[in-house]
């Protein structure tokens, strides 16, 4: 950053890191998570012929309330729904939408966060929640997941009634171990506080059949609000398009921070058509959870330490110098992630010739310099 203390900046962000994963130009990019394939070629033409029907109402304003992107969302959630297929009864006034579902949070927490207010969080986990949370005024307090990064009922009880936060942050399948909070994990959050609980589910298609979405827990639960995002399984994170569930007047109260016609017409169009072609979108998810599969039996067969996973993404440790074995994979065209937490590395599942080239570029590594991995793990 450039001499921020030169600007009247607002004294708590002075000092701050941007988010922000490395982004360079190599062939293998395995490192935010995306989905690895590209839009089906069906759906890049549904979405030209769709967005072409809008181009020349571009002078007005769009739907502020996007009501049928909200109907849309509501069919493809009580349609393919989870992978668990559990059906849950959803109305549009329960749906909300935004740039992504980093946007979404972020009007979560400009509604029920801010100045003097608390969120809490257990880590290892997203890095945007504590950014989200800290950039509306609010005070983010961390609690330490356990040694396999997974989480009690138990843990989250008594976690949440000590901190009593007004916002409880959630993530399942989490990012960066991919590990899977069971229903009860939650439902002990929101029974031990007054707050907020968000469950983000931006992985929830990759899960396992037998967890369900937490969006079966809305029912009775009003301070409950599941988010959800197209970036990840949907294969569009350059659309940028989240999404939230929740009672309707949780959902209203967002409309309280949201900037006018923050989804822009294209957005909607393009979002929708997106939603019209689900299977086609998905229809890469069975691929990208065998990729991970391979990740994770070849990295244990390597000698490292493997975390269970539910996303499209692996978090391995036993890694003797992380930072080394990154720049190593680069020399070799190949970009993951080091994401901070000692001895540890995490990967994106690729289509089948990334993870296979990944695979054998550590193979390769490994075979080299056996000391890449730590020894007694
Ligand atoms: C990738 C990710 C998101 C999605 O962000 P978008 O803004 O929808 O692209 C949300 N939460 C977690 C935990 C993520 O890993």
């Amino acid at each position: 950053m450039g001499n921020i203390e030169s600007l009247p900046v607002r004294s708590d962000l002075v000092g701050r890191e941007p988010y922000g994963a490395p982004h360079l130009d190599v062939p293998v990019q395995l490192n935010v998570n995306e989905n690895a394939y590209p839009i089906p070629d069906i759906v890049v033409e549904a979405m030209r012929a769709a967005v072409d029907t809008h181009l020349a109402g571009l002078n007005r304003y769009p739907d502020r309330e996007f009501t049928t992107l909200r109907e849309h969302l509501v069919d493809y959630l009580g349609g393919v729904n989870d992978r668990a297929g559990t059906a849950v009864d959803l109305s549009p006034e329960m749906i909300w939408a935004a740039n992504g579902s980093n946007e979404v949070l972020s009007h979560i927490a400009q509604a029920f966060g801010g100045p003097g207010r608390t969120a809490l969080g257990f880590t290892p986990s997203y890095s945007m929640h504590p950014l989200i949370t800290t950039g509306t005024g609010a005070e983010w307090v961390h609690a330490d997941r356990d040694d396999d990064y997974g989480l009690t009922a138990e843990a989250v009880a008594a976690e949440v009634a000590r901190v009593d936060p007004d916002i409880v942050f959630l993530c399942t399948p989490n990012n960066p171990t991919g590990t899977s909070l069971g229903l009860d994990v939650i439902e002990a959050a929101y029974e031990n506080c007054s707050g907020i609980v968000i469950v983000d589910e931006a992985y929830a298609e990759f899960s396992r059949p037998a967890l369900p979405s937490a969006m079966t827990l809305l029912e009775g639960r009003p301070r409950l609000v599941v988010s959800r995002t197209m970036s990840k399984a949907f294969a569009c994170a350059g659309l940028r398009l989240g999404y939230a569930i929740a009672a309707p007047e949780l959902i209203d109260t967002l409309r309280l921070v949201r900037l006018p016609y923050h989804l822009s017409d294209v957005t909607q169009v393009l979002a929708c058509t997106a939603l019209e072609h689900a299977d086609l979108l998905l229809g890469n998810v069975d691929r990208l959870i065998d990729s991970r599969n391979a990740i994770s039996t070849r990295l244990a067969e390597l000698g490292f330490t493997v975390h269970p996973s539910d996303s499209n993404f692996v978090l391995f440790g036993g890694i003797a110098r992380p930072a080394e074995l990154w720049q190593k994979l680069l020399d070799r065209g190949i970009l993951i992630r080091d994401i901070g937490i000692p001895h540890h590395a995490r990967v994106n599942a690729g289509t089948e010739a990334e993870t296979t080239a990944f695979l054998s570029a550590i193979g390769d590594i490994v075979a080299d310099d056996p000391a890449t991995l730590l020894s007694n793990h």
